[in-house]
């Protein structure tokens, strides 16, 4: 299945595509009340193994996958309770070195307008997103050895954290060597974030014919050199659509797990992008389509496998979908997203300039309402990285119930803070109504004494309050 430069490291990469296609091919569905049995167990704490995984992707009972769906939503609730995070990228430059097949910022995609943006407008924009509320970035960047290496994303991230308000900043970038992470953690990066695209060897030798990108052990072992570098939060995924999904998702449960077997942690955030055609890119339509229905069916399986992990849907998913997926598990979305350089202080679209088509084009206002509408609460929280709340500290108190203790009163004061800087009264008005409908669950907490005070303050005017 390797190229042979790669098959002479197979036995040291985190996730053997052999022994994943050997799981799927003999996995038998499971029968029903096995399944339940199964199900039914399912905690944080007690999750779904890779192996059991299989079998539940083998199995196409719809009562089966209604109970997982559920067990999904429990666990979640377990987890981090009701809250969504919400945070928005910054693309900084859509300048790039590779050739991937679907992707508009490859090097060869002439109708590239090509833009990068210096620190200081990369922090322009961030301010721009700070206005809309927002305290959690992800920067973004294409892959190219001078225009975006490891030094200019780290005056990146100085210039912004100095230039704004902006608490904490993650970023997805290109596979580097441990030093070069290490001076991207060291200007203040919370979350480093590589996907893997497709874990299918042959697959990503032919989506990825040149460039740096081609080689897949160097990519696929980034996340280890992250945890070495001192990331205690990496973020994992695959691009949904380039290769058999029930493969993609099995690989990436096992990467979640050979990670908590070296290091000691789940991935801090597993993202859940699927193909959507890219302006200029060869490649129209995804070689092995996702359906809607498969994608819950992702979502439910992130959720049950890795407990502790933020599971992130963008944008680049249809409205209804992403609704949807908040009751299955899905626990951070982005919101009012542009995906080309600059696009937010520029305010009109320049799809020559994107890495790909947005589908869910609604302001952040919107997703706020939408949020609020069906019973979860928005959430601007950036606290478990600035209370170092990380990494293996992180994983062992996401999977014994103790993060959503947090979670609830940090959700509700950050709402608070959105909404007494709201321009739109009634969105304020609808912000505090569910702030004060939140206080009830912190009845009988131990920060109940104390959130009532940092409430009040940050009602009156303080900010950047939490637990
Ligand atoms: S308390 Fe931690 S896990 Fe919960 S929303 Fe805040 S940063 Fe995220």
């Amino acid at each position: 299945m390797l190229t042979q430069k790669e098959a002479v490291h197979e036995s040291s990469l985190p996730v053997s595509a052999d022994g994943i296609a050997r799981l799927l091919a003999e996995a038998a569905p499971l029968r029903r009340r096995e399944a339940f049995a199964l199900l039914k167990v399912l905690s944080p704490r007690r999750r779904l193994t890779v192996s059991e995984a299989a079998r539940l992707i083998a199995t196409d009972d719809p009562m089966v996958w209604e109970t997982a769906a559920a067990m999904a939503r429990s666990v979640r609730e377990e987890v981090f309770g009701r809250r969504v995070v919400l945070f928005a990228p910054l693309y900084l430059s859509n300048v790039c070195g590779n050739n991937c097949l679907y992707c508009g910022f490859r090097r060869d995609n002439p109708e590239a307008k090509r833009i990068t943006l210096s620190p200081e407008q990369a922090a322009a924009e961030a301010r721009f997103l700070e206005r809309k509320g927002f305290h959690r970035l992800l920067l973004v960047t294409g892959e190219h050895p001078a225009m975006t290496q490891a030094t200019y994303i780290a005056d990146t991230l100085r210039a912004i954290y100095r230039g704004t308000g902006m608490r904490i900043l993650h970023v997805n970038a290109a596979p580097m060597p441990v030093d070069a992470l290490r001076e991207i953690k060291e200007a203040g990066a919370g979350v480093f974030q590589v996907f893997q695209e497709t874990y299918h060897p042959e697959t990503y030798a032919a989506m990825h014919p040149s460039g740096r990108k081609a080689d897949y052990a160097w990519r696929i072992t980034c996340m280890d050199r992250a945890m070495e570098a001192g990331f205690g939060d990496v973020g994992v995924g695959a691009l949904l659509g380039l290769y058999d999904w029930r493969f993609e998702v099995l690989s990436v449960i096992r990467h979640a797990e050979h990670l908590l077997e070296k290091f000691g942690t789940f991935p801090h955030t597993i993202s859940v992008p699927r193909f959507k055609k890219a302006i200029g890119s060869p490649l129209s339509a995804a070689p092995y389509p996702v359906s809607d229905a498969a994608f819950e069916r992702i979502v439910i399986l992130y959720r049950l496998a890795v407990p502790p992990a933020g599971v992130v849907v963008t944008t680049r998913e249809p409205a209804a979908l992403r609704e949807k997926v908040l009751d299955l598990g899905a626990s951070q979305i982005s919101a009012g997203s542009k995906t080309d350089p600059g696009g937010y202080a520029e305010g009109k679209r320049r799809h020559e300039s994107e890495q790909f088509t947005v589908s869910d084009t609604r302001p952040v206002e919107a997703i706020v309402r939408m949020v609020l509408a069906r019973g979860y609460i928005p959430s601007l929280c950036t606290s478990c990285y600035r209370k170092r709340r990380t990494g293996h500290a992180f994983t062992e108190m996401a999977i014994g119930g103790n993060i959503r203790g947090f979670c609830l009163p940090n959700a509700l004061l950050s709402l608070a803070e959105y909404a007494v800087a709201a321009d739109d009264d009634a969105l304020r008005a609808e912000c505090l109504a569910a702030v004060e409908a939140g206080k009830r669950g912190m009845e009988g907490s131990p920060l109940a004494a104390a959130f009532e005070n940092k409430l009040g303050r940050v009602l009156a005017g303080e900010r950047d309050l939490h637990f």
